[in-house]
């Protein structure tokens, strides 16, 4: 007797849409306007520990990877705009300086170096304030996303990653054993962790599919979310057509909602590392 053991292909075709209120599925989902050219930069700095420039064109992959599916399908584009010297992950409503959509390293852990009464740890702004990493330990990036409260259109859209926690690599093999991580092999590679933040980037939440970019799990050596899954290109292609207005979720009411500050995520479950939280900063437009 023959058994055969079929592995059926069954390619994802799921994704999850980022809302303002992450905790309220009714709310409405974060978008982009159609047509948006999506400038980002690069802070300066790049990453001290990522041998010479290879963190930049890692970055610039991940990019890459994105625009392509853009191009083919959507009204969006990605462009490159000149490094930065900026450290903020913010946005102002204001024609400011702070207001780009920013990539940037941070080098220390904010625990290490600001007192627990400082009144920056109530408010958020400790990362800013002292360049440090704010976050829980365990996530590897954030990606923070400034919205309207009116429609949840978005205005700006910054990545932070940390390296306190995390050796950042760029090399394509091999895969570091855990508890040795360095440079020279795949400990928590660039690129993997951009494609994902990009998509936080475009309005993707998590989901719980191991096979797609979104899936909020990274392991030591991990390299397969440097390629988008079907799901996530579909997303791409269903929201942002192109020639037509992004898709909202629902057409929203003449009322306005008080647009209340909200930081909102998921958390990190044991001693797994959680890819990232797509931190939602609610901002009004003035
Ligand atoms: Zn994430």
């Amino acid at each position: 007797m023959i058994h055969a053991l079929v592995a059926a292909a069954v390619l994802s075709q799921s994704y999850a849409r980022s809302r303002a209120n992450e905790n309220d599925p009714a709310s409405q989902c974060l978008w982009w306007k159609e047509n948006t050219r999506i400038v980002y930069r690069v802070n300066q700095a790049g990453n001290t520990e990522t041998p010479g420039d290879t963190e930049f064109d890692a970055i610039k992959r991940a990019f890459s990877t994105w625009q392509t599916e853009l191009a083919a399908c959507s009204s969006l584009s990605f462009v490159e705009g000149p490094r930065s010297p900026s450290r903020e992950a913010t946005y102002s409503p204001d024609d400011s300086p702070v207001n780009q959509n920013l990539v940037l390293f941070r080098e220390k852990a904010c625990k290490q170096q600001v007192a627990a009464g400082d009144a920056c740890w109530s408010d958020g702004s400790c990362g800013n304030k002292y360049d440090c990493w704010q976050f829980s330990e365990g996530a590897i990036a954030i990606t923070t996303t400034s919205f309207s409260p009116r429609n949840a259109e978005v205005f700006d859209s910054d990545i932070e990653l940390n390296t306190p926690s995390y050796i950042f690599t760029t090399v394509d093999a091999p895969p570091c054993v855990r508890g040795a991580e360095a440079v020279t092999c795949v400990a928590t590679d660039v690129q993997n962790t951009m494609t994902h933040e990009i998509g936080h980037l475009l309005g993707l939440a998590h989901i719980n599919d191991a096979a797609s970019t979104m899936n909020p799990r990274a392991v030591t050596g991990e390299l397969t979310k440097r390629t988008l899954d079907p799901g996530s290109k579909k997303f791409v292609c269903d929201v942002y057509p192109k020639g037509q207005a992004s898709k909202l979720c629902f057409i929203p009411s003449v009322s306005l909602e008080q647009g209340r500050a909200a930081k909102v995520g998921c958390e990190a479950a044991s001693g797994l590392p959680l890819l990232a939280l797509a931190a939602l900063v609610l901002r009004r437009r003035r």
